[in-house]
């Protein structure tokens, strides 16, 4: 979900397991804020709290993962979103982190989030990234569960408190 937390735990865990962080929340911020049609058409999508199309999606973060820090591994923030990207993504992923976090806390965090403030974080736009979430990424997390792949966290606790909820379960698993 926006605003879980996915970007403080991934960059906690990449600094742990010593992996690179990728998220694709941030390139296509970076993007969207060239002045190129590109930019300016991933601006519109973001700012209306809608997905970037899968295709695109997947050819930047392909493209991407084929540099040489990421061939050891690494930490995908916010993708696979969609059930397209993760069947059609090749390198794969080991495990799946879900930070589980309600609505209701969702729309209070994002409303006063306090780091400078995100052109996305919008009211209108806030609720529609709760009810994309819901529409295309709930059935991401369904797929990974059935697959075995699922961790899901409570995202309600304290920054520490969730990252050393995840490193347990992830060496609980053998990873
Ligand atoms: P995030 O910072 O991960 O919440 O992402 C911010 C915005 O970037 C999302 O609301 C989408 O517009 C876009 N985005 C990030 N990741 C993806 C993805 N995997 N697929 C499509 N759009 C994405």
């Amino acid at each position: 979900m926006p605003g879980a937390g996915k970007s403080t735990q991934g960059n906690l865990l990449a600094k742990k397991l010593k992996v690179p962080y990728l998220s694709t929340g941030h390139i296509f911020r970076d993007i969207a804020k060239e002045h190129t049609q590109m930019g300016r058409s991933i601006k519109l999508v973001m700012n209306a709290g809608l997905l970037i199309s899968d295709s695109k999606t997947l050819q930047i973060v392909s493209e991407y993962l084929k540099r040489r820090e990421y061939q050891k591994g690494y930490i995908l923030d916010g993708f696979p979103r969609t059930l397209g990207q993760a069947q059609k993504f090749k390198n794969g992923v080991d495990r799946v982190i879900y930070l589980k976090v309600s609505d209701k806390e969702i729309l209070w965090r994002l409303a006063y989030r306090d780091d400078g403030g995100r052109e996305d974080d919008t009211l209108l736009a806030i609720r529609k990234r709760i009810e994309v979430f819901h529409k295309f990424t709930d059935p991401v997390i369904d797929y990974y569960h059935r697959k075995g792949q699922l961790l899901e966290i409570n995202g309600e606790h304290e920054i520490d408190d969730i990252q050393r909820e995840i490193l347990k379960h992830l060496k609980v698993h053998g990873k």
